[in-house]
């Protein structure tokens, strides 16, 4: 796994030892590696290497860019003013921040690469943060710029539903669809969940988005199954920090549901492996409320992952959908179809239903339905649609050719 060294310089310690005399000075950075310390995970670690000079490691990262949330929450921590006793200072810090095995692969090189970044940053004029590596710098800023966009997306009302058809691969009969979400950026134009949902997640922003999608989701469900297709499902995709115990319960979805008079089966949630992984016991519990209130639940991405089906037998879920890199590898006797079809028989003898995700040829349907497999959604039927366009297809009398 990637770690990340933070090498850091607070950035007017000489002033402070001029002025106040050392013994301040030394109390100042008594405080301020106190500070690192607490904006920091229990595994990570804060060293001082001498004079005003410390260095962060973070270990197993999954992105790189984790370390420069971290790393702009110290930069404004160290900001705020130090209260010394008689006196009150203000100090700023220099940060530099290097990747392994990314930018070296050994800690001589990687101190080396840190010690430049951070002389970087001193020379952007401190207080604020460089990567060694030019290209990461401009990723991470744009990356907080996005976040910052972010945080105001959603009271301003610029998430966007799409709707995408999942058919019946025997008729080709709508029935149900997948909610995507797509964010109406006020410049950047619409950005497509790949983009942001990462990001949504580690700021914890996802929390409130997921609730928005559900909302709004069930709201269009509700309208859609009174006008035009009684029986329509929306299937909407969760985060497994939306199943943490402090996120907002399955109860106050269930009561919105009832506020808009739709029963649970109105919807669908979709859940990932990593959610089962991730989630502890809070999702097992979640899964049982909406199965009380007949909520289907499905396991999304399946096939590419680790879990296997002997995990699935003692969790409540009615639907695999088979991940699309595997759809898009079927062909005539491959191996990729001889596991697509014990997945379905497999899936089948434990009570679930299948739908297979990216179908784009007409000889992946047929390889499909002829394995068994019962749904279907990709571009082969419809690419994921607006609400309105959604509803046009709704409407006409929707057969696959
Ligand atoms: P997913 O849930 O697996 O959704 C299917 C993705 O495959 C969608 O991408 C869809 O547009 C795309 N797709 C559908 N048919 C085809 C096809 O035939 N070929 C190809 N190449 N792609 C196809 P999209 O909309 O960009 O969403 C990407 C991922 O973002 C979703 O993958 C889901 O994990 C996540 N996501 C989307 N909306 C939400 C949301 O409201 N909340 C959360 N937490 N995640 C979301
Ligand atoms: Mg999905
Ligand atoms: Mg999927």
């Amino acid at each position: 796994k990637r770690i990340a060294l933070l090498f850091i310089d607070i950035d007017n310690c000489k002033a402070i030892n001029d002025t106040f005399g050392r013994g301040i000075g030394d109390k100042l950075l008594i405080e301020a590696a106190k500070r690192m310390r607490s904006h920091i995970r229990k595994i990570d670690t804060v060293a001082r290497l001498g004079g005003n000079e410390f260095v962060i490691i973070m270990g197993g990262l999954e992105s790189p860019y984790q370390s420069d949330q971290v790393a702009s929450k110290l930069l404004k921590k160290m900001a705020e003013p130090f209260d010394l006793g008689y006196d009150v200072a203000f100090i700023s810090a220099s940060i530099g921040i290097t990747i392994y095995p990314h930018d070296a692969s050994n800690s001589i090189g990687i101190l080396k690469n840190g010690d430049r970044a951070r002389y970087a940053a001193k020379r952007h004029g401190g207080n604020n943060f460089q990567y060694f590596t030019p290209i990461m710098q401009q990723c991470a800023l744009s990356r907080l710029s996005l976040i910052n966009d972010l945080r105001s997306a959603l009271p301003k009302r610029q998430f966007r539903l799409h709707y995408q058809p999942i058919v019946n691969l025997m008729s080709g009969d709508i029935y149900k669809a997948e909610a995507l979400i797509r964010w109406q950026h006020p410049t950047k134009g619409l950005i497509s969940p790949i983009e942001f949902i990462s990001i949504a997640e580690e700021s914890g922003l996802i929390v409130d988005i997921g609730d928005w999608v559900f909302r709004e989701a069930s709201r269009q469900s509700a309208r859609w199954r009174a006008g035009i297709h009684p029986h329509l499902q929306i299937s909407i995709n969760t985060s497994p920090l939306q199943y943490k115990s402090e996120a907002p319960s399955a109860k106050a979805w269930l009561e919105y549901l009832q506020t808009l008079n739709i029963p649970g089966e109105a919807i669908a949630v979709e859940i990932t492996e990593r959610t089962l992984m991730e989630s502890g016991t809070t999702i097992d519990e979640t899964l049982l409320a909406f199965r009380d209130a007949n909520i289907q639940v499905s396991l999304d991405d399946f096939g590419t992952g680790h879990s296997s089906l002997s995990t699935l037998k003692n969790l409540d879920i009615d639907y695999l959908k088979i991940d699309q890199l595997l759809v898009g590898k079927l062909a005539i006797n491959s191996d990729d179809l001889a596991l697509c079809e014990a997945i379905i028989v497999m899936a089948h003898k434990l009570g679930l239903k299948v739908i297979a995700e990216g179908v784009e040829t007409e000889q992946q349907r047929e390889l499909l339905l002829a394995a068994g497999c019962d749904y279907g959604q990709g571009y082969l039927f419809a690419k994921p649609l607006t609400a309105i366009v959604f509803e046009a297809l709704l409407t006409s009398p929707y057969a696959y050719p």
